[in-house]
């Protein structure tokens, strides 16, 4: 049951290549081997009855019995009987000695004392006696084979994952060998085109495209070619798709690495990698290096401990490089980070990262383009309204409106329609911001009726409050964790809000909960008001220590300062006596927060039964749906008062 604000923090979760289907493989391959050799040998022994040796020459001895043919190889002993093409039975003996030195009889004595025309009807009863020498090799071969092929097998299954982690650090053991992408120009080009919005960011690279396609124009009047920019902004803001867009439009090579893959390196290995990167890209010049994330590696080398030795390493040599090229080395090195405040200072100096182009979040017409280049090549139904679609998206980056896009086709694909509708276009952007419905997810009654009057109570606290935004839907159809959402929608957007405001967004997120206690009583509310209470927390909590808006603690502010000497021995950056009073004041603003939602709500009791009733009844209302019932709803004087 969650009062959303549509600000959307989408990450991408990427599966790993997967290893459970290799091993899967694997152990089939080793199964299959063991019952093949297990087969054979039973094959052996279903075949052959094993008889003792003694046994066998007893009877070969007898003129009456029915052995053929007795076959010797090795210790091996095999019988075959009268009537039969094949050893049916099997025996060993011991040692070099033959089976005479055991007792079988020669065919003289097998014959002797027999009268002369009876002689060689004796001998046609004697068995053939046949020692084979040659015993049978691809028999032993096969043998050996299947005892030795499984544990082959694991060896080489073994030393493969070896290679596999080793690669997955260092793309098979080419140690220290930058494994730069590089996206010349026969890659997809990307240009300036493709990123929409970010008018300023791509004015100051227009620049460097300038750089790098004329640098002699600027040579020769003397002047520094930059070497290094830092590209600063949220997560999906559009960098890496910035920075490529700067090579396809100067039309020249792009090394890009991600400072997260040198975190992931065996020792000595990043620094050697970047002295790698920088020599292909200074033999390909003119040319870029991008670094992503760089912050992976170049973070503040912090008061306890400091940064890796590795890292430190690998930074240090971003650094040499950076510092040995020439004015005319042709080789700009772009980085980009989210952090711009963990980064070490040191990269940040004259002649290193010194130009700074920060990515911001769009805002509503830069999201409306960034939609624009999303849907293009998209089929879409006439009634697709993506203005209402940008107002709805404030706080969302360029990747988060891709998302969105991509995710509506999909929406469209699923439902069988031949275009993208507006109906697609909301459920997709619903699903992104919170989650997939649940249509099937069972709610009985009663927790039907605690949701509509759970979300009735988000709406009519924020829809009375005058500096919240309006509520723009309300719906009891769970979503993602939720049971039902209240949407608010601000007019505009916004850079900046002030005390009043975000104390009715603190009120009306708790008008969720008080909804539940005056309309079921005091322990009867629910745990559906968890993520509620979560974001009233977090938010109290940012306004006291990081906006300087509490009450004693006013204008003041505690930055998590690491060489600070409160966070050097308490490890948070304010004393102990400041922690009481932070926690204090935290209170202070959920209680104040709770208070006047119960306010409002005890003072629009009929408007929000009928609200909930409605819900019951429709599951979902809209703007249009919800204007006659809210128009009831009033402000109380008491409400009004915290101001
Ligand atoms: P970042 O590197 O800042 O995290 P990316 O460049 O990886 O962000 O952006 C991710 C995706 O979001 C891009 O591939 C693109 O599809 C989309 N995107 C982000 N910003 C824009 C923009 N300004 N215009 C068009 N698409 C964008
Ligand atoms: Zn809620
Ligand atoms: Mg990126």
């Amino acid at each position: 049951m969650a009062e959303k604000k549509p600000n959307l923090n989408m990450k991408n979760l990427n599966g790993g290549k997967s290893n459970a289907v290799r091993s899967v493989i694997f152990m089939f391959l080793v199964i299959c081997l063991t019952m093949l050799f297990v087969s054979n040998m039973n094959q052996n022994i279903a075949q052959k009855a094993e008889v003792a040796i003694s046994d066998v020459i007893m009877r070969a001895n007898d003129p009456e019995s029915n052995i053929a043919k007795i076959t010797v190889s090795g210790n091996t002993v095999d019988v075959t009987l009268k009537g039969e093409n094949q050893p049916t039975e099997t025996s060993r003996k011991d040692g070099s000695g033959t089976l005479y030195d055991m007792g079988l009889k020669t065919l003289d004595e097998f014959c002797e004392g027999v009268s002369e025309n009876e002689v060689s009807k004796c001998q046609q009863k004697y068995p053939v006696i046949e020692y084979k020498e040659d015993v049978n090799v691809w028999g032993i071969v096969l043998d050996v084979m299947l005892t030795i092929l499984p544990i082959v097998a694991i060896v080489i299954f073994l030393s493969w994952m070896m290679r596999q982690a080793t690669a997955a650090n260092n793309q098979s053991m080419s140690f220290g060998k930058a494994r730069a992408q590089l996206y010349g120009p026969d890659k997809k080009k990307v240009t300036f085109k493709d990123v929409a919005g970010n008018e300023a960011a791509k004015q100051d690279l227009t620049e460097i495209v300038d750089f790098l396609k004329n640098p002699k124009k600027y040579e020769k009047l003397g002047a520094k070619i930059p070497r290094g920019v830092l590209l600063a902004g949220d997560p999906g803001t559009g960098k890496t798709l910035m920075a490529r867009a700067v090579a396809g439009e100067a039309n020249v090579p792009f090394f890009s690495i991600s400072g997260s893959e040198f975190a992931e390196m065996f020792v000595g290995v990043g620094a050697s990698r970047v002295r790698d990167l920088f020599s292909k890209a200074k033999k390909n010049a003119p040319s870029i290096i991008f670094i992503d994330e760089i912050d992976a590696v170049a973070h503040k080398r912090d008061a306890r401990g400091g940064a890796g030795r590795e890292d430190e390493q690998t930074l240090n040599q971003i650094l040499v490089e950076m510092d040995g090229f020439d004015n005319d080395s042709g080789v700009i090195v772009i980085a980009a980070t989210n952090r711009v405040d963990m980064l070490d200072k040191a990269l940040l100096r004259p002649g290193r990262f010194d130009r700074h182009v920060n990515v911001t979040l769009p805002e509503r017409k830069d999201r409306l383009e960034i939609l624009k280049v999303h849907f293009k090549g998209k089929p879409i139904e006439a009634d697709v309204n993506l203005e209402a679609l940008a107002k709805k998206t404030a706080g969302s980056s360029g990747a988060d409106l891709a998302n969105i896009a991509n995710e509506a086709a999909i929406t469209a694909a699923r439902e069988g329609h031949k275009a993208i509708s507006n109906a697609d276009v909301t459920e997709s952007f619903e699903r992104v911001a919170i989650g997939p419905e649940r249509k099937s997810k069972v709610m009985n009654e009663k927790e039907r009726k605690i949701t509509a009057y759970h979300e009735a109570g988000h709406a009519i606290v924020g829809h009375v409050l005058p500096d919240s935004d309006p509520v723009h839907k309300v719906t009891i159809i769970p979503r993602g964790m939720t049971g039902g959402v209240t949407w608010f929608l601000p007019p505009e957007d916004r850079s900046y809000k002030n005390v009043y405001e975000l104390k009715d967004i603190l009120a009306r997120a708790m008008g969720g909960r008080v909804a539940e206690k005056l309309i079921f009583g005091t322990d009867a509310i629910t745990t559906g008001a968890s993520s509620d209470l979560r974001n009233v927390a977090e938010l109290s909590k940012s306004m006291i220590i990081e906006e300087g808006m509490g009450s004693s603690l006013r204008n003041v502010v505690f930055p998590n300062e690491a060489t600070g000497y409160y966070t050097i021995t308490t490890g948070k950056p304010y004393s102990e006596k400041t922690a009481e009073l932070i926690d204090a004041e935290v209170k202070k603003l959920s209680d104040e927060a709770a208070k006047r939602a119960e306010e409002v709500l005890k003072a629009n009791k009929k408007v929000l039964d009928r609200l909930a009733e409605e819900l019951l009844k429709h599951e979902t209302l809209e703007e249009k749906e919800l204007e006659p019932i809210l128009k009831d709803a009033k402000l109380p004087i008491t409400a009004k008062l915290y101001k």
